[in-house]
């Protein structure tokens, strides 16, 4: 929003005459994720909630990881190719650029000529509908592969025990985890550790109940 410094704090708390806790939504979720979802049984272990950007939320051993200066661990702005898009951050080639919901919309209305206006349940609807036909296949695989890469960065990193996968992107997974997977073990850097990959429980509504647990 371009917005740099703005104390929105002490505003709320003055209007609602509550206590007044604000966090990235990204990290809300993966705190929804981890107290009441698929994450509750895995100590190391990473959030990323894939829709318009790419959002994350770190767990070490059980507790969030909580930098100083930032929230930090910002996936999506990885650069993974130097010759790559540009990105709304001003860099070139960020993951969030192949990787996001935003982006994979963008390229299919492209590639098979989609109109501008599609929202997400008729895309969702075109996807599985054609989801056979060769074209498709290639489109698929192909945003699989530039995911992967950011996956396996992540994971050669951190080694999660999983890895669990909010956003739209949740709508997708039935289609899209099974050739991540596959990919992620016959790339990974260390071929003896295992990681998880799952679906969010809570889809659209882990940032809104993580934000009640600050
Ligand atoms: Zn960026």
């Amino acid at each position: 929003m371009g917005i740099t410094k703005f104390e929105i704090v002490p505003i709320l708390e003055k209007k609602y005459n509550v206590p007044v806790k604000i966090k990235n939504d990204g990290k809300c979720a993966g705190l929804a994720e981890k107290k009441y979802g698929e994450l509750k049984r895995y100590d190391d272990c990473i959030f990323l909630c894939i829709g318009t950007g790419v959002g994350s939320a770190v767990f070490i051993d059980g507790d969030l990881v909580e930098l100083k200066q930032a929230p930090g661990f910002e996936f999506g702005h990885m650069m993974i190719d130097k010759n790559g898009i540009k990105c709304n951050c001003g860099n070139i080639g960020c993951f969030e650029t192949y990787a996001s919901m935003k982006r994979l919309k963008k390229e299919a209305i492209k590639q098979f000529g989609l109109d501008e206006d599609i929202n997400s349940e008729e895309l969702q609807k075109y996807i599985r509908n054609n989801i056979n036909e060769d074209k498709m296949r290639n489109f698929i695989d192909n945003y699989i592969k530039n995911l992967s890469i950011g996956i396996i960065n992540i994971i050669n990193i951190f080694e999660p025990e999983a890895i669990c996968f909010g956003g739209s992107f949740s709508y997708y997974t039935d289609i899209f985890l099974p050739k991540l997977d596959k990919e992620v073990k016959e790339n990974k850097f260390n071929k003896n550790t295992e990681c998880k990959l799952i679906c969010a429980r809570h889809q659209n509504d882990a940032g809104i109940i993580g934000a009640t647990l600050l």
